[in-house]
Protein backbone atom coordinates (compact mmCIF):
# COMPACT_ATOMS: atom_id res chain seq x y z
CA UNK A 1 0.00 0.00 0.00
CA UNK A 2 0.97 3.51 -0.75
CA UNK A 3 1.27 6.04 2.00
CA UNK A 4 2.05 9.15 2.63
CA UNK A 5 3.94 11.01 5.75
CA UNK A 6 1.11 12.16 6.92
CA UNK A 7 -1.12 9.06 6.60
CA UNK A 8 2.06 7.37 8.68
CA UNK A 9 1.88 10.55 11.10
CA UNK A 10 -1.85 9.86 12.14
CA UNK A 11 -1.22 5.78 12.26
CA UNK A 12 1.60 6.28 14.39
CA UNK A 13 -0.22 8.87 16.26
CA UNK A 14 -2.81 6.42 16.87
CA UNK A 15 -0.44 3.59 18.09
CA UNK A 16 0.98 6.19 20.64
CA UNK A 17 -0.22 4.40 23.50
CA UNK A 18 0.01 0.68 22.48
CA UNK A 19 3.79 1.31 21.50
CA UNK A 20 4.70 3.01 25.24
CA UNK A 21 2.36 -0.32 26.98
CA UNK A 22 4.97 -2.48 24.77
CA UNK A 23 7.84 -0.27 26.84
CA UNK A 24 6.93 -0.94 29.72
CA UNK A 25 6.38 -4.18 29.27
CA UNK A 26 9.71 -4.86 28.71
CA UNK A 27 11.07 -2.61 31.34
CA UNK A 28 9.64 -4.23 34.19
CA UNK A 29 11.48 -7.56 33.37
CA UNK A 30 14.71 -6.73 35.11
CA UNK A 31 17.00 -7.51 32.47
CA UNK A 32 19.93 -5.87 34.54
CA UNK A 33 23.35 -7.34 34.02
CA UNK A 34 25.19 -8.64 36.70
CA UNK A 35 23.74 -11.00 36.99
CA UNK A 36 21.17 -10.71 33.85
CA UNK A 37 18.82 -13.32 35.72
CA UNK A 38 15.99 -12.88 33.53
CA UNK A 39 17.17 -13.25 29.70
CA UNK A 40 14.28 -16.17 29.15
CA UNK A 41 11.64 -14.19 30.98
CA UNK A 42 12.03 -11.11 28.04
CA UNK A 43 12.33 -13.54 25.62
CA UNK A 44 9.09 -15.63 25.86
CA UNK A 45 7.67 -12.17 26.21
CA UNK A 46 8.65 -11.23 22.86
CA UNK A 47 8.47 -14.82 20.85
CA UNK A 48 4.24 -14.22 19.95
CA UNK A 49 4.55 -10.73 19.01
CA UNK A 50 7.33 -11.70 16.42
CA UNK A 51 5.63 -14.28 15.22
CA UNK A 52 2.16 -12.61 14.84
CA UNK A 53 4.22 -10.43 12.56
CA UNK A 54 5.28 -13.61 10.61
CA UNK A 55 8.86 -14.11 12.06
CA UNK A 56 10.41 -18.06 12.81
CA UNK A 57 12.17 -17.73 16.70
CA UNK A 58 15.27 -19.28 17.37
CA UNK A 59 15.86 -19.49 21.36
CA UNK A 60 19.46 -19.18 21.13
CA UNK A 61 21.38 -20.53 24.24
CA UNK A 62 25.06 -19.30 25.22
CA UNK A 63 26.68 -22.94 26.04
CA UNK A 64 27.62 -23.32 29.49
CA UNK A 65 31.95 -23.06 28.62
CA UNK A 66 31.58 -20.04 26.95
CA UNK A 67 29.69 -18.13 30.06
CA UNK A 68 32.11 -19.76 32.83
CA UNK A 69 34.79 -18.40 30.44
CA UNK A 70 32.86 -14.47 31.13
CA UNK A 71 32.40 -15.39 34.66
CA UNK A 72 36.46 -15.22 35.44
CA UNK A 73 36.48 -11.76 34.13
CA UNK A 74 33.17 -10.31 35.23
CA UNK A 75 32.01 -11.18 38.83
CA UNK A 76 27.85 -11.89 39.61
CA UNK A 77 26.82 -13.41 36.33
CA UNK A 78 23.84 -15.79 36.61
CA UNK A 79 21.36 -17.51 34.73
CA UNK A 80 20.71 -18.37 31.39
CA UNK A 81 22.10 -16.16 28.56
CA UNK A 82 18.86 -16.45 26.05
CA UNK A 83 18.86 -14.68 22.84
CA UNK A 84 16.67 -14.19 20.10
CA UNK A 85 16.78 -14.82 16.56
CA UNK A 86 13.65 -14.17 14.93
CA UNK A 87 13.73 -14.59 11.24
CA UNK A 88 10.99 -13.58 8.14
CA UNK A 89 12.02 -14.73 4.44
CA UNK A 90 8.94 -14.63 1.99
CA UNK A 91 8.95 -16.63 -0.66
CA UNK A 92 9.01 -15.76 -4.15
CA UNK A 93 11.38 -12.79 -4.08
CA UNK A 94 15.03 -12.53 -3.28
CA UNK A 95 15.24 -9.70 -1.45
CA UNK A 96 18.15 -8.65 0.31
CA UNK A 97 18.33 -10.37 3.88
CA UNK A 98 18.67 -7.28 6.80
CA UNK A 99 19.86 -8.34 10.04
CA UNK A 100 17.97 -5.89 12.98
CA UNK A 101 19.94 -5.90 16.07
CA UNK A 102 20.21 -4.47 19.58
CA UNK A 103 21.00 -5.67 22.93
CA UNK A 104 18.09 -6.70 25.79
CA UNK A 105 20.25 -6.38 28.88
CA UNK A 106 20.22 -3.45 30.63
CA UNK A 107 22.97 -1.33 33.58
CA UNK A 108 21.52 -1.83 37.02
CA UNK A 109 19.32 0.84 38.23
CA UNK A 110 21.74 2.57 40.84
CA UNK A 111 20.77 4.63 43.26
CA UNK A 112 18.92 8.39 43.01
CA UNK A 113 15.83 7.50 40.66
CA UNK A 114 12.78 10.00 41.41
CA UNK A 115 10.32 6.95 40.54
CA UNK A 116 11.10 3.17 40.41
CA UNK A 117 13.15 2.15 37.37
CA UNK A 118 11.33 -0.97 36.27
CA UNK A 119 7.87 0.34 36.41
CA UNK A 120 7.68 2.88 33.47
CA UNK A 121 6.26 6.48 34.51
CA UNK A 122 5.03 8.70 32.11
CA UNK A 123 5.87 12.50 32.98
CA UNK A 124 4.88 15.21 30.90
CA UNK A 125 6.22 14.39 27.04
CA UNK A 126 8.64 11.67 28.89
CA UNK A 127 9.13 8.07 29.66
CA UNK A 128 11.15 6.92 32.68
CA UNK A 129 12.74 3.92 33.28
CA UNK A 130 15.67 1.73 32.70
CA UNK A 131 16.35 0.87 29.51
CA UNK A 132 13.74 3.17 27.37
CA UNK A 133 16.67 4.38 25.66
CA UNK A 134 19.41 1.86 26.17
CA UNK A 135 17.96 0.08 24.60
CA UNK A 136 14.02 -1.28 24.83
CA UNK A 137 12.61 1.86 23.08
CA UNK A 138 13.87 0.60 19.87
CA UNK A 139 12.56 -3.01 20.68
CA UNK A 140 9.27 -1.65 21.28
CA UNK A 141 9.19 0.81 18.53
CA UNK A 142 10.09 -2.63 16.35
CA UNK A 143 7.38 -4.27 17.72
CA UNK A 144 4.65 -1.74 16.50
CA UNK A 145 6.58 -0.68 12.91
CA UNK A 146 6.28 -4.66 12.26
CA UNK A 147 2.18 -4.50 13.38
CA UNK A 148 1.60 -1.50 12.00
CA UNK A 149 3.16 -2.68 8.33
CA UNK A 150 0.90 -6.00 8.65
CA UNK A 151 -1.98 -3.93 9.76
CA UNK A 152 -1.90 -1.90 7.48
CA UNK A 153 -0.44 -4.53 4.41
CA UNK A 154 3.05 -2.13 3.43
CA UNK A 155 5.28 -5.09 1.89
CA UNK A 156 8.54 -5.09 3.46
CA UNK A 157 11.48 -4.40 1.32
CA UNK A 158 14.13 -6.98 3.08
CA UNK A 159 13.76 -10.60 4.57
CA UNK A 160 14.58 -10.09 8.01
CA UNK A 161 16.32 -11.06 10.81
CA UNK A 162 15.74 -10.03 14.27
CA UNK A 163 19.08 -10.58 16.37
CA UNK A 164 17.85 -9.75 20.21
CA UNK A 165 20.84 -10.42 22.42
CA UNK A 166 22.67 -10.78 26.09
CA UNK A 167 25.52 -9.21 27.49
CA UNK A 168 26.12 -6.10 25.77
CA UNK A 169 26.20 -3.89 28.76
CA UNK A 170 29.59 -5.69 30.42
CA UNK A 171 31.56 -5.01 27.91
CA UNK A 172 32.68 -8.25 26.86
CA UNK A 173 31.77 -11.09 24.97
CA UNK A 174 27.99 -10.63 24.40
CA UNK A 175 25.36 -12.76 22.68
CA UNK A 176 25.88 -10.58 19.79
CA UNK A 177 29.37 -11.53 19.37
CA UNK A 178 28.83 -15.24 19.94
CA UNK A 179 26.07 -14.89 17.02
CA UNK A 180 29.30 -13.32 14.60
CA UNK A 181 31.29 -16.04 15.62
CA UNK A 182 28.67 -18.84 14.97
CA UNK A 183 27.59 -17.31 11.66
CA UNK A 184 24.07 -16.13 12.66
CA UNK A 185 24.49 -13.05 10.78
CA UNK A 186 24.01 -13.52 7.48
CA UNK A 187 21.94 -9.90 6.33
CA UNK A 188 23.72 -8.06 3.63
CA UNK A 189 23.33 -5.28 5.65
CA UNK A 190 22.68 -4.37 8.97
CA UNK A 191 20.94 -2.07 11.55
CA UNK A 192 22.16 -1.56 14.92
CA UNK A 193 19.64 0.40 16.88
CA UNK A 194 21.53 0.52 19.59
CA UNK A 195 22.54 4.22 19.54
CA UNK A 196 21.51 7.77 19.79
CA UNK A 197 19.00 8.91 17.80
CA UNK A 198 21.72 12.45 16.90
CA UNK A 199 23.37 11.06 13.45
CA UNK A 200 23.28 7.91 11.28
CA UNK A 201 26.90 6.40 13.34
CA UNK A 202 29.17 4.59 10.91
CA UNK A 203 32.39 4.48 13.23
CA UNK A 204 33.33 4.05 16.73
CA UNK A 205 36.49 3.79 18.36
CA UNK A 206 38.55 0.49 19.22
CA UNK A 207 39.49 -0.13 22.87
CA UNK A 208 42.41 -1.18 24.42
CA UNK A 209 42.52 -1.29 28.40
CA UNK A 210 46.18 -1.68 30.15
CA UNK A 211 47.91 -1.80 33.18
CA UNK A 212 51.24 -0.78 34.34
CA UNK A 213 52.68 -2.95 37.90
CA UNK A 214 55.89 -0.44 39.17
CA UNK A 215 58.05 -2.44 41.19
CA UNK A 216 60.26 -1.31 44.18
CA UNK A 217 60.98 -2.66 47.47
CA UNK A 218 59.94 -2.57 50.73
CA UNK A 219 62.00 -1.45 53.82
CA UNK A 220 60.86 0.75 57.47
CA UNK A 221 59.72 4.29 56.23
CA UNK A 222 62.72 5.68 58.74
CA UNK A 223 65.32 3.97 56.79
CA UNK A 224 63.93 4.40 52.86
CA UNK A 225 67.11 4.33 51.37
CA UNK A 226 67.20 0.69 52.18
CA UNK A 227 63.83 0.14 49.64
CA UNK A 228 62.77 1.55 46.62
CA UNK A 229 59.54 3.46 46.88
CA UNK A 230 57.22 2.37 43.82
CA UNK A 231 54.37 5.43 44.59
CA UNK A 232 57.43 8.11 43.74
CA UNK A 233 58.69 6.26 41.22
CA UNK A 234 55.08 5.52 39.80
CA UNK A 235 55.74 9.57 39.34
CA UNK A 236 58.18 9.01 35.94
CA UNK A 237 55.44 6.86 34.28
CA UNK A 238 53.21 9.09 34.64
CA UNK A 239 54.96 11.74 33.29
CA UNK A 240 55.90 9.48 30.51
CA UNK A 241 51.71 8.85 30.17
CA UNK A 242 50.93 12.43 29.76
CA UNK A 243 53.47 13.04 27.40
CA UNK A 244 51.83 9.89 25.23
CA UNK A 245 48.56 11.37 25.98
CA UNK A 246 49.38 14.27 24.45
CA UNK A 247 50.60 12.92 21.82
CA UNK A 248 47.55 10.45 20.78
CA UNK A 249 44.77 13.43 21.66
CA UNK A 250 46.46 15.94 18.91
CA UNK A 251 45.12 12.86 16.15
CA UNK A 252 42.04 13.24 14.98
CA UNK A 253 39.94 10.86 12.93
CA UNK A 254 37.87 11.88 9.13
CA UNK A 255 34.70 10.76 10.88
CA UNK A 256 32.68 13.66 12.09
CA UNK A 257 31.26 13.57 15.49
CA UNK A 258 27.79 14.16 16.30
CA UNK A 259 26.57 18.32 16.23
CA UNK A 260 25.88 18.02 20.05
CA UNK A 261 29.44 16.40 20.84
CA UNK A 262 30.84 19.75 18.73
CA UNK A 263 28.28 22.11 20.12
CA UNK A 264 29.76 20.97 23.51
CA UNK A 265 33.87 20.15 22.68
CA UNK A 266 34.06 22.42 19.89
CA UNK A 267 35.37 19.33 18.52
CA UNK A 268 34.91 18.92 14.73
CA UNK A 269 35.80 14.40 14.15
CA UNK A 270 36.02 11.80 16.50
CA UNK A 271 39.55 11.51 18.68
CA UNK A 272 41.31 9.09 20.48
CA UNK A 273 41.60 9.33 23.76
CA UNK A 274 43.82 7.82 26.65
CA UNK A 275 43.08 7.59 29.90
CA UNK A 276 45.00 6.83 33.63
CA UNK A 277 41.79 6.48 35.54
CA UNK A 278 43.72 4.15 38.17
CA UNK A 279 45.68 3.92 40.71
CA UNK A 280 46.54 1.74 43.72
CA UNK A 281 49.65 1.12 46.30
CA UNK A 282 51.04 1.23 49.70
CA UNK A 283 50.96 -0.92 52.66
CA UNK A 284 51.07 1.76 55.56
CA UNK A 285 52.02 5.23 56.14
CA UNK A 286 55.56 3.76 57.83
CA UNK A 287 56.53 1.30 54.77
CA UNK A 288 57.98 2.03 52.21
CA UNK A 289 55.43 0.87 48.93
CA UNK A 290 56.92 -2.09 47.44
CA UNK A 291 54.65 -1.58 44.68
CA UNK A 292 51.93 0.95 42.65
CA UNK A 293 49.40 -0.39 39.78
CA UNK A 294 48.40 2.11 37.23
CA UNK A 295 45.91 1.66 34.99
CA UNK A 296 43.89 3.33 31.97
CA UNK A 297 42.53 3.04 28.79
CA UNK A 298 43.34 3.67 25.35
CA UNK A 299 40.14 4.56 22.74
CA UNK A 300 41.46 4.23 19.27
CA UNK A 301 40.07 5.75 15.96
CA UNK A 302 39.65 3.65 12.94
CA UNK A 303 42.31 5.23 10.93
CA UNK A 304 44.64 3.19 13.97
CA UNK A 305 45.03 -0.42 14.03
CA UNK A 306 45.68 -2.40 18.10
CA UNK A 307 49.10 -3.77 16.86
CA UNK A 308 50.24 0.06 16.01
CA UNK A 309 48.51 1.00 19.64
CA UNK A 310 50.26 -1.85 21.31
CA UNK A 311 53.43 -0.86 20.12
CA UNK A 312 53.44 2.96 21.00
CA UNK A 313 52.48 2.30 24.37
CA UNK A 314 55.85 0.22 24.90
CA UNK A 315 57.89 2.25 23.66
CA UNK A 316 56.47 5.27 25.35
CA UNK A 317 57.84 3.50 28.39
CA UNK A 318 60.84 1.87 27.41
CA UNK A 319 63.25 4.66 28.11
CA UNK A 320 61.94 3.99 31.78
CA UNK A 321 63.18 0.56 32.04
CA UNK A 322 66.80 1.56 32.27
CA UNK A 323 65.72 2.71 36.12
CA UNK A 324 62.56 1.28 36.70
CA UNK A 325 61.16 -2.54 37.01
CA UNK A 326 58.19 -2.47 34.87
CA UNK A 327 55.38 -4.96 33.96
CA UNK A 328 53.23 -3.66 31.54
CA UNK A 329 49.93 -5.44 30.14
CA UNK A 330 47.70 -4.69 27.25
CA UNK A 331 44.12 -5.38 26.89
CA UNK A 332 42.64 -5.24 23.71
CA UNK A 333 38.54 -4.83 23.53
CA UNK A 334 36.53 -4.21 20.94
CA UNK A 335 38.25 -3.18 17.40
CA UNK A 336 37.18 0.33 15.76
CA UNK A 337 34.31 -0.10 13.22
CA UNK A 338 34.15 1.93 10.25
CA UNK A 339 31.26 1.64 7.21
CA UNK A 340 32.21 3.73 4.14
CA UNK A 341 29.14 6.71 4.44
CA UNK A 342 28.91 6.71 0.71
CA UNK A 343 28.06 3.26 1.06
CA UNK A 344 24.01 3.02 -0.18
CA UNK A 345 23.03 1.25 2.50
CA UNK A 346 23.91 4.12 4.95
CA UNK A 347 22.27 6.58 2.45
CA UNK A 348 18.71 4.33 3.02
CA UNK A 349 19.20 4.86 6.75
CA UNK A 350 19.80 8.37 6.31
CA UNK A 351 17.08 9.25 4.42
CA UNK A 352 14.46 7.46 6.42
CA UNK A 353 15.57 8.90 10.00
CA UNK A 354 15.92 12.43 8.36
CA UNK A 355 12.10 12.01 7.01
CA UNK A 356 10.64 10.22 10.07
CA UNK A 357 12.26 12.97 12.44
CA UNK A 358 12.14 15.49 10.03
CA UNK A 359 15.25 17.06 10.45
CA UNK A 360 18.56 16.66 8.56
CA UNK A 361 20.40 13.20 10.21
CA UNK A 362 24.29 13.52 9.66
CA UNK A 363 26.54 10.78 9.50
CA UNK A 364 28.54 10.65 12.68
CA UNK A 365 31.17 8.63 14.47
CA UNK A 366 31.09 8.07 18.16
CA UNK A 367 34.37 8.02 20.82
CA UNK A 368 33.39 4.98 22.70
CA UNK A 369 32.29 1.47 21.13
CA UNK A 370 30.41 -1.15 20.28
CA UNK A 371 30.28 -5.10 20.70
CA UNK A 372 28.61 -4.36 17.06
CA UNK A 373 32.22 -3.40 15.80
CA UNK A 374 33.36 -7.11 16.95
CA UNK A 375 30.65 -8.72 15.09
CA UNK A 376 31.07 -6.91 11.57
CA UNK A 377 34.89 -7.49 11.82
CA UNK A 378 34.12 -10.92 11.65
CA UNK A 379 31.04 -10.48 9.28
CA UNK A 380 32.05 -7.74 7.05
CA UNK A 381 28.40 -6.15 6.65
CA UNK A 382 28.01 -2.43 6.18
CA UNK A 383 26.33 -1.42 9.28
CA UNK A 384 25.05 1.89 11.17
CA UNK A 385 23.79 2.90 14.04
CA UNK A 386 20.68 5.12 15.28
CA UNK A 387 18.52 4.54 18.14
CA UNK A 388 15.60 6.07 20.09
CA UNK A 389 17.56 8.10 22.87
CA UNK A 390 19.42 11.20 23.11
CA UNK A 391 23.08 11.24 24.15
CA UNK A 392 22.85 14.41 25.73
CA UNK A 393 19.42 14.17 27.64
CA UNK A 394 18.48 10.34 28.12
CA UNK A 395 20.88 9.64 31.07
CA UNK A 396 21.31 6.30 29.83
CA UNK A 397 23.75 4.58 32.35
CA UNK A 398 22.48 6.94 35.19
CA UNK A 399 19.40 7.65 37.23
CA UNK A 400 16.18 8.76 35.63
CA UNK A 401 17.15 7.46 31.93
CA UNK A 402 14.29 8.76 29.92
CA UNK A 403 13.15 9.43 26.67
CA UNK A 404 11.08 11.85 24.54
CA UNK A 405 7.88 9.98 23.40
CA UNK A 406 7.87 11.87 20.38
CA UNK A 407 11.49 10.02 19.56
CA UNK A 408 10.06 6.58 20.16
CA UNK A 409 6.48 7.21 17.96
CA UNK A 410 9.36 9.35 15.35
CA UNK A 411 11.74 5.94 15.64
CA UNK A 412 8.18 3.57 15.07
CA UNK A 413 8.22 5.94 11.60
CA UNK A 414 12.03 5.44 10.85
CA UNK A 415 11.67 1.93 10.63
CA UNK A 416 8.30 2.11 9.12
CA UNK A 417 10.04 4.40 6.13
CA UNK A 418 13.41 2.28 6.14
CA UNK A 419 11.78 -1.21 5.74
CA UNK A 420 8.72 -0.43 3.37
CA UNK A 421 8.78 -1.64 -0.27
CA UNK A 422 8.39 1.31 -2.09
ZN1 LIG B 1 23.23 -0.06 24.57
Amino acid sequence: MELDKSELDEIVKAAEDEVIEYLSELVRIPTFVPPGEHYEEIVDLLIPYLRESGFRCERIVVPEEVVERMKEDVAGLNGKRVNLIATREREGGNKPLLDIYTHLDVVPAGEAWHTHPYTMVRKGDRLYGRGVADSKGSVAALLMALRIMKEQGIACRYNLRVALTTDEEIGMYSGLCYFADNGLLRGKYMLCMDGDNEGICVATNGVMNWEIVVNGKACHSSTPFLGINAIEKAKLVMDALEQLKERVERRESKVPCSPTMTRVTGQKHIKPIFNLTMISGGVKENIIPPSCVLRGDRRYIPEENERDVVHEFETALEPLRSELELEVHCYPGYPPMHTDPEEEWVKEVQTAASAAFGVHKPITGVQGGLDVAYAVQKTGQPVCAFGVGSSMESNAHSANENIRIEDLTNYVKFLVMLLRDM
